[in-house]
């Protein structure tokens, strides 16, 4: 058999190897999808805040108008001798101070919500500067691998048409059909008295024989087989 059927096997399978090994380089893609997850949650946490200081803001304002009202209620309490204003006015205070002390009681629980959601805020801010560094590290990586296995494929494809010269049109067939037969391992090699591909410990007979024969083929896995002399 033409020893060049055995070297564009060789040829071929370091192809196939190299253009899996690029299909199969981290792109960045799932460094980016949690990158944007994170920036998403920020720009929630952020927008969380931004509420809740407003509504802390309202609540503060009032805060401030029911003491303006308790203080002139309470002026007027001071002045006023009509017993129904006194308590017409000493009811208004009472529902005055409810207020005011519910409204104390919202504005602390807002306060607090704040300072969790700056807390939050602070940790996505860490959370995505990481996220965005492991981006450009994956990617920088990613451009580097993929343009080294370009460069090899270019060079093994650059070979590849003085090898196929190499074969006659019924050994390029035979090649192709072997190919495709066996999934891209079309020819294997006689080493040790095995097949190289399925291992199989071939027959002396058929170890005589081969060396002189155009198309040998394994015993096993009917791959065409290259027996040397
Ligand atoms: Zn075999």
């Amino acid at each position: 058999m033409n020893r060049a059927l055995l070297d564009l096997q060789h040829l071929d399978s370091s192809i196939i190897s190299l253009s899996r090994e690029k299909k199969a380089l981290d792109d960045g893609t799932s460094a980016r999808q949690q990158r944007d997850e994170t920036r998403a949650l920020l720009d929630a946490a952020r927008a969380e805040e931004r509420g809740v200081t407003a509504t802390l803001r309202t609540r503060e304002g009032e805060l401030e108008d029911t003491e303006t009202k308790i203080a002139r209620q309470k002026a007027r309490l001071n002045t006023s001798s009509n017993a129904h204003d006194v308590s017409a006015l000493e009811r208004d205070i009472g529902g005055l101070t409810k207020k005011r002390g519910d409204l104390d009681e919202t504005i602390l629980g807002l306060m607090d919500e704040g300072e969790s959601l700056q807390k939050r805020v602070g940790e996505l801010e860490k959370e995505l500067a990481r996220t965005e560094a492991e981006v450009g590290r994956v990617e920088g990586e990613f451009a580097t691998s993929s343009a080294d296995l370009d460069a090899q494929l270019a060079r093994k494809r650059a070979l590849r048409p003085t090898l196929a010269g190499k074969l006659s049109p019924v050994e390029t067939e035979k090649y192709v059909a072997s190919f495709k037969k066996h999934s891209g391992i079309g020819v294997s090699e006689a080493v040790k008295g095995s097949c190289s591909v399925c291992g199989t410990t071939l027959s002396r007979d058929f170890l005589r024989a081969a060396p002189s024969e155009a198309f040998p083929q394994c015993e096993s896995c009917s791959r065409l087989i290259f027996v040397a002399g």
